[in-house]
């Protein structure tokens, strides 16, 4: 008999469906021969990196022969500091994808219920899926997480609930008030990961802070990310707070060195570059007000967004797309999210929101 691999595969991985990606710059000048590119499909800082991160990654170079340190402690050290926790309610990992995965691999498995949202952010659902637990989707409400369904759908067998604020690929929020009353739904056998990628993002003034509620909420844990407001997403940094004994399980099950050198040193650099991230906050708050405004004028209607993307709702999405490409800009379809009509845009620097309006506007508007 020919080598089936599929026939010793674990049954939660047969039923995944690979995380699609947006595609990268160099991939679409590839295909379509084109030699200007405007990525506007992973949600990343058009900034480009922060000069404190370049400076730092140029001071570790002579350090490459050698392991990073396990602990990270000086990068542990400086996340406390900056949000006034301890380094032990600290978990580090290769993006905070990593740290999804790790929750998932201790929390979740057979036999257990894992809850999330219906458009939630797709990495909940492939990690529940490899694992083999129950996903119990609950349907969304305004395209948004319905956190009061999402506690009714709480099973004896629950002890996992995602929740991503805002939602990535939605955009959509909730506030203090809301996830105050939905913890104390929760029973206490059941971990709440609320996953805070577009923090720095969500304007003060409205956003629920999850760390401020750790205290009272030993089973609530809070991920965040140096991928997306401070601009380091190609070197794979995130990290968790949460209680010190859940970061104490989640550390068993980390690879030793999940962390790489030069992605400990850049993130250090990184805290430091508060112009920067307040430069970046900024152009994302006009770059976002450029896009709403531009696409209503196509008569383009937009859900609205706390991140630094929006969903834009089109009759023909997967034509505009092909349009966008052969015109070399880069946004993300969801189909794959169950969003069929919409694509996610990021927001750009000014002359790529514009160019992307500018494409819109001549062969794909109303
Ligand atoms: C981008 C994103 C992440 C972060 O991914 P990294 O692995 O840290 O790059 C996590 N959660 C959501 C909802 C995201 O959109």
């Amino acid at each position: 008999m020919p080598f089936d691999p599929t026939r010793i595969a674990q049954p939660g991985i047969l039923g995944l469906k690979p995380y699609v990606p947006g595609k990268p710059a160099e991939t679409l000048k590839r295909e379509y021969g084109l030699d200007q590119v405007v990525k506007l499909a992973s949600n990343e800082n058009p900034l480009g990196p922060p000069p404190e991160a370049l400076a730092a990654l140029e001071s570790v170079l002579p350090e490459l022969a050698r392991y990073p340190d396990g602990e990270a402690f000086r990068l542990k050290a400086a996340i406390a500091e900056r949000l006034e926790i301890e380094p032990d309610q600290l978990t580090l990992g290769n993006g905070s994808n990593d740290v999804l995965e790790l929750i998932g691999r201790t929390f979740s498995g057979p036999g257990v219920d894992v809850i999330y949202s219906q458009y939630a952010f797709a990495v909940y659902a492939l990690v529940t899926q490899a694992v083999g637990a129950r996903p119990i989707v609950v349907p969304a409400s305004q395209w948004g997480h319905d956190l009061d369904a999402m506690a009714e759908h709480i099973t004896p067998a629950t002890r996992l609930i995602y929740l991503a604020n805002p939602n990535n690929p939605t955009g959509s929020c909730f506030n203090n008030q809301a996830l105050a009353n939905f913890l104390k739904k929760v029973p206490a056998e059941v971990l709440v990961v609320l996953d805070e990628a577009y923090f720095e993002y969500f304007d003060p003034a409205e956003r629920p802070d999850g760390i401020q509620y750790l205290s009272d909420y030993p089973n609530l844990l809070v991920c965040r990310t140096f991928s997306k407001a401070y601009g380091l997403a190609g070197l794979r940094v995130g990290y968790s707070v949460s209680h010190p004994d859940v970061a104490e399980l989640l550390n068993r099950v980390r690879q030793p060195f999940n962390v790489n050198l030069l992605a400990q040193a850049a993130a250090l650099g990184a805290l430091q570059a508060e112009d920067y991230l307040r430069c970046s906050i900024e152009v994302n708050r006009a770059g976002l007000t450029q896009l709403e405004t531009g696409l209503r004028h196509l008569g383009i209607e937009t859900l609205p967004s706390h991140a630094n993307f929006l969903v834009a709702r089109f009759d023909n999405a997967m034509e505009i797309n092909e349009v966008l490409l052969r015109n070399g800009v880069i946004v993300r379809p969801l189909q794959g999210y169950g969003m069929p009509d919409c694509l996610r845009i990021s927001v750009g620097l000014e002359a790529e929101n514009q160019r992307l309006l500018d494409v819109l506007a001549t062969h794909g508007g109303r």
